[in-house]
């Protein structure tokens, strides 16, 4: 039987999701289907009567549907727990089970990209579901010290209070930029038609990593004026890709290699 998957959203148009899946069906000769499938969120309680497992077999989940999926699943890991949301269900064994690839497309990305990573200080910019999932794996990855600073500080106190963090107002990020060793943008500061995220790097150390979550466009104007200070930058699109390997992996058997082709081909798409 044709294997269908897909990823569900509100809206879904914008999703690259499908380009990258499909990308890989290709590739490896699989017979599967990826479709995006629109669910407004007064709906969420009802998708199991607008998806199946007789006819499907995983989907992705993106905004706004990242928790509320949560309370519909039959298991979720302890990641998807501890950061509160879900971006991936499979199901197996007679049950949809819900993970967060977002904690290993990010690890798995950051190790790749960057030779020599210093894990001392990190500093996390945002406290909304991604920032709680780059978050978990820098712990998991043994960063020492983490804090986390966020337009509204309530949620940057609620996040270092969940992971055992550090927390520092958003005013104060210029100066914690200069002692860190991986800057992490994980708010939507940067995104195409969005502002850009201001952030003062004339006293940050060369040395420092600036890692941008946000993947259009490729280069936000935080990377552009990184890379003029000589730092070591990486793009959210690395993130995307590597958070689909255990998707699909897990709905079609075959574990995909990310290359550069596939990114050229995304990219196309944004
Ligand atoms: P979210 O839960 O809505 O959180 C948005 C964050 O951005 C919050 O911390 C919010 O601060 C902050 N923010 C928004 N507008 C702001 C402004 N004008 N000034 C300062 N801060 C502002 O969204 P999310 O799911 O965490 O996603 C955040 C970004 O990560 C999005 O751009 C998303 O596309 C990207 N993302 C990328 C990947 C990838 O694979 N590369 C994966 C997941 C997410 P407040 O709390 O103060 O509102």
């Amino acid at each position: 039987m044709v294997k269908r998957a897909g990823v569900i959203g509100w809206p879904i148009q914008h999703s690259l999701s499908p380009a990258l899946h499909r990308y890989w069906l290709r590739q490896y000769g699989i017979e599967g289907i990826y479709e995006a499938i629109e669910i407004n969120p007064r709906d969420i309680k009802d998708i199991w009567s607008i998806i199946n497992p007789q006819e499907c077999c995983g989907f992705n989940v993106t905004i706004p549907h990242k928790e509320t999926i949560v309370a519909q699943l039959d298991r979720i890991d302890e990641a998807s727990r501890s950061i509160g949301a879900v971006n991936t269900v499979t199901y197996k064994e007679g049950m949809w089970q819900g993970t967060n690839t977002d904690v290993y497309g990010f690890s798995q990305h950051l190790i790749s990209s960057v030779s020599n990573l210093k894990k001392k200080r990190a500093l996390v910019l945002g406290a909304g579901g991604a920032a709680r999932a780059v978050i978990y794996a820098l712990k998991k990855l043994g960063f020492a010290h983490i804090t986390c600073s966020n337009r509204s500080e309530e949620k940057a106190q609620k996040l270092a209070h969940d992971f055992h963090i550090h927390h520092a107002a958003w005013s104060n990020k210029d100066e914690l930029a200069t002692t860190s060793d991986l800057i992490v943008n994980a708010t939507s500061l940067g995104m195409k038609g969005k502002e850009h995220l201001e952030l003062n790097l004339n006293e940050a150390s060369p040395h420092t990593v600036v890692y941008d979550i946000v993947y259009n466009p490729g280069e936000t104007a935080l990377l552009a004026n990184a890379r003029k200070h000589g730092m070591r930058t990486v793009d959210g699109l690395g993130m995307l890709i590597h958070q689909a390997v255990p998707a699909f992996a897990a709905w079609f058997g075959v574990t995909p290699e990310p290359d550069e082709k596939l990114e050229k081909h995304l990219r196309q798409h944004l």
